[in-house]
């Protein structure tokens, strides 16, 4: 069955998450990076990125917060983008931990079984296999613009949040030197800067929002009309989200949701449901796996209500928007 909703559909179903979430007081701010106490804890951002370049958005969607583990999604990509599916399948893998996102267990119990980029250990493999190979700068270029292209406009990092997370990254620092053994492709401390870098970026829910979008537009990017990457990537990345999106908790997400999304400790959750729209929220408390807690709630709140179910059978399509084509 087609269901076809318009913008005022999500226009409503986007305020109607915000008054019945705002008051929410769960959860609590990521510490375990010392910048990330200090944000605001009371921040709160929803943005939906319609398949047109329409953005609807209600809170402090303009607010730049630490993309964090969001920005595994895009690096994902490129490393797609630049190799194929098959090779960033067959050099990191699609699979699931089961595990919290920087466990060192999960290393230990691959046992050479290739893990998936959405996790710490892959997403520093993504970052040691994005071209050009020994080239810090030009990796950290090419991740950059990348996302901006994403997110049609551009980003930076937030040099605190930087400075901060490279000063406390040890977890990280084993990480990157355990996998080095046979799944690490440049030079791991060089890796682990870039990983470091990319997740110190400071987004704002309707950057996230259109890079959503983005990906739901098969590459498209529905704000500027350029394309980004290639067309086949969107199930490859939507099927990872889906299946790792919240570590430990996402079998959880997706049995209640639907909505293949990934989160990050910056407060950020970015949900895409391909063909049809990104949909964003941000506010920084989290539960104990490190995924927020209010904006789990508004983006449950929002898939139940316009029927964002990519399980369902259902098809929720936008009426009268036509995708931006490149
Ligand atoms: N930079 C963070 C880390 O590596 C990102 C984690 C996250 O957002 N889940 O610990």
């Amino acid at each position: 069955m087609i269901q076809k909703i318009d913008k005022k559909a999500v226009q409503d179903a986007v305020q109607m998450a915000y008054d019945r979430c705002k008051n929410e007081t769960g959860g609590k701010n990521a510490d375990y990076i010392p910048y990330l106490a200090d944000v605001p804890s009371n921040l709160f951002g929803i943005a939906a990125c319609l398949p047109d370049g329409d953005v609807v958005a209600v809170g402090d969607t303009d607010y730049k917060f630490g993309i964090e583990s969001v920005s595994k999604v895009p690096t994902a990509i490129l490393a797609m983008n630049q190799y194929g599916g098959q090779e960033v399948l067959g050099k990191i893998g699609a699979d699931a931990t089961g595990l919290p996102f920087n466990s060192i267990m999960a290393i230990l119990l691959e046992n050479d079984h290739p893990s998936t980029p959405l996790v710490n250990a892959g997403a520093i493999s993504a970052c040691s296999m994005i071209k050009p190979v020994g080239d810090s700068d030009g990796k950290w270029k090419a991740i950059v613009s990348f996302i901006a292209d994403l997110a049609g406009s551009d980003v930076a990092v937030i040099d605190e949040l930087y400075k901060s997370e490279t000063a406390t990254n040890f977890n990280n620092k084993s990480i990157a030197w355990l996998k080095n053994y046979n799944r690490i492709y440049d030079d791991p401390d060089m890796a682990l800067d870039i990983y470091t870098r990319q997740c110190s970026i400071g987004v704002t829910a309707r950057q996230l929002a259109t890079m959503a979008a983005t990906i739901a537009n098969s590459g498209v990017n529905p704000v500027t009309g350029k394309a980004v990457f290639k067309p086949e990537l969107t199930p490859k990345i939507a099927s990872m989200m889906a299946t790792v999106g919240f570590y430990e908790h996402t079998g959880d997400w997706l049995f209640t949701t639907g909505l293949p999304a990934k989160t990050g400790v910056g407060g950020g959750i970015m949900g895409v449901v391909p063909g049809v729209m990104g949909v964003v929220a941000f506010a920084p408390p989290l539960d104990g796996a490190g995924n927020s807690v209010k904006a789990q709630k508004a983006l449950a709140f929002i898939a139940g209500h316009l029927n964002l179910n990519v399980f369902g059978t259902t098809r929720c399509v936008m009426a009268g928007k036509e995708p931006v084509k490149a």
